[in-house]
């Protein structure tokens, strides 16, 4: 028999699978392709993979066959129960020492139980978070695997060639154990939500503040693109302004204004929740998408409840579009100092070394949040691998301190407009708080011990807890 030429087996033939496939076999690995609907197989052979080194499978037997050992696997299926299907299915066929890897949209959660279960059977197993849509698996996405360590040395190698590359570094390094590289994908998600919301805040103020039309508001988001904003999501916002309908209409107004989405932002504001970090603007941003769902209710209510009396803006407009960008800026910073909080504490209660500045490297290019920021995130990490907050870190707390007064002007026109901002507000209180020496808790505590007895410290004697009987009756 013939030595097996496969360097590596991927399953799920979808369009992220596909993509996958092409980018591997353009830089020169022989990738194996099945699929649970076996026919696609052949389909995808006799078109896509027409003329590559790409080899088809018609069953799982066959596809192992047709690997070197240690036989590396990948699965590109809809997360959740299928993923636990295939594993079962390619147990029968695998030895210990191979490798199994999912590339979907899993919970992390499920891939640490898939981990320590396949462990014991002596497979190593991968989450992979891979991002960056279809175009960034055909050609360069980020991706962020964690898991059984060992497997890593047998994978580098494929998944740096293929991920994108910034400054010629992949976009791509080992995250940590179980599923740290699919909690990190989710993050991002997270954060690429609240990136979305600071977009849209921005617009809604240039458009309903200082009623700039799409052809200015495009103009302003390419200059904002040559400078520290300079990111995917601000590029595709300004493509977005300048698009027009077949009939010379802008497209944008036409869209209905109710947000989808599929899940990740609300995963990581419940992760938020759970470890108790305040990762404040993610959570707005989810809620702002849902507020946007109840589309008849605000409509009915609108014509019932209303804001304030103002008059149109008088101010001097250039000024205040700067003070827009400055105030995305100063916000982006707190958002993503809460997602690497959110990051380093889901970390040390799970025993995880996460190592933030690779992190940062790999969302710095192929990714939906690919960003020059992201550099400056790296830059910090690698100052001080220990930084306990990005706020902390002297390039971001000078940035910060450059946009304060223009980031409070725009929070506090947008309330006197009556313009929605919440993630611009949420990100301005949480940086108020955070910087406080000395927050009302204290009043809260006293409530607390008040109504049940929960005793409260005393800041002059730390650690000991007492309770009052506030109201002096037995
Ligand atoms: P998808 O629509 O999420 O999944 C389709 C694939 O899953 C097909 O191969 C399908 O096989 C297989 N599948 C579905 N249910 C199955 C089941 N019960 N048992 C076995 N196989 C099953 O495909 P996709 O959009 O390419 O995404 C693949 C994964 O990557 C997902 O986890 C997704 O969340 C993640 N992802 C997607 C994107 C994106 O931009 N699309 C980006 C990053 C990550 P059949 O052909 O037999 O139905």
């Amino acid at each position: 028999m013939a030595e097996p030429k496969g360097d590596l087996a991927l399953i799920g033939l979808a369009v992220m699978g596909q993509n996958l496939i092409l980018n591997m076999n353009d830089h020169g690995f022989t990738v194996v392709a099945f699929n649970r609907t076996v026919s696609k197989v052949e389909q995808f052979m006799q078109n896509e993979a027409k003329g590559t080194n790409v080899i088809g499978a018609t069953s799982l037997e066959d596809m192992v066959s047709k690997l070197k050992t240690p036989r590396r696997v990948m699965l590109l299926v809809k997360a959740g129960q299928a993923v636990d299907d295939f594993i079962d299915k390619l147990l029968p066929f695998l030895s210990k020492g191979d490798i199994i890897i999912d590339g979907g949209n899993s919970e992390y959660r499920d891939t640490n139980r898939r981990c320590k279960e396949l462990n014991t059977k002596g497979i190593l197993y991968v989450g992979s978070g891979v991002s960056g849509g279809e175009d960034g698996a055909r050609y360069g996405p980020s991706l962020m695997p964690g898991g059984a360590t060992d497997a890593w040395p047998h994978i580098k190698d494929i998944f740096q060639s293929i991920a994108a590359k910034s400054d010629g570094e992949p976009c791509c390094d080992w995250v940590g154990p179980e599923g740290a590289g699919h909690f990190v994908k989710m993050v991002h998600n997270g954060i690429e939500y609240g990136d979305m919301q600071l977009i849209c805040e921005s617009y809604h103020l240039m458009k309903d503040v200082l009623g700039l039309n799409q052809d200015e508001m495009a103009q302003v988001f390419d200059d904002w693109n040559k400078s520290e904003l300079d990111s995917f999501l601000i590029e595709i916002t300004r493509d977005i302004m300048k698009f027009k309908d077949t009939d010379g209409k802008y497209l944008l107004e036409k869209i209905r204004d109710t947000a989808g989405q599929k899940g990740t932002g609300k995963w990581t504001a419940i992760s938020s929740l759970e470890y108790g970090v305040p990762v404040t603007l993610i959570g707005e941003a989810v809620f702002s998408r849902c507020l946007s769902a109840l589309q008849a209710e605000r409509v009915s209510a609108s014509k019932q409840l209303k804001g304030p009396d103002t008059k149109k803006f008088s101010g001097d407009k250039t000024k205040f579009i700067d003070s827009i960008k400055q105030a995305l800026y100063a916000s982006k910073i707190v958002s993503y100092a809460q997602g690497f909080m959110l990051m380093r504490e889901t970390a040390k209660e799970l025993g995880w070394k996460l190592n933030f500045g690779g992190i940062a490297l790999m969302w710095r290019g192929g990714c939906i949040i690919r960003s020059r920021f992201l550099g400056n995130i790296k830059q910090a990490f690698d100052k001080n691998p220990e930084l306990s907050n990005l706020l902390l870190d002297e390039f971001f707390k000078a940035e910060i301190q450059k946009c304060q007064a223009a980031w409070r002007e725009v929070v506090s026109t947008a309330v006197l407009y009556g313009i929605p901002t919440p993630a611009f507000s949420t990100a301005l209180a949480f940086y108020d708080g955070y910087r406080s020496e000395r927050l009302p808790a204290n009043l809260l505590q006293a409530q607390r011990d008040y109504f049940g007895a929960h005793t409260y410290e005393l800041l002059d004697n730390p650690g000991k807890f007492v309770h009052t009987n506030w109201t002096g009756h037995g």
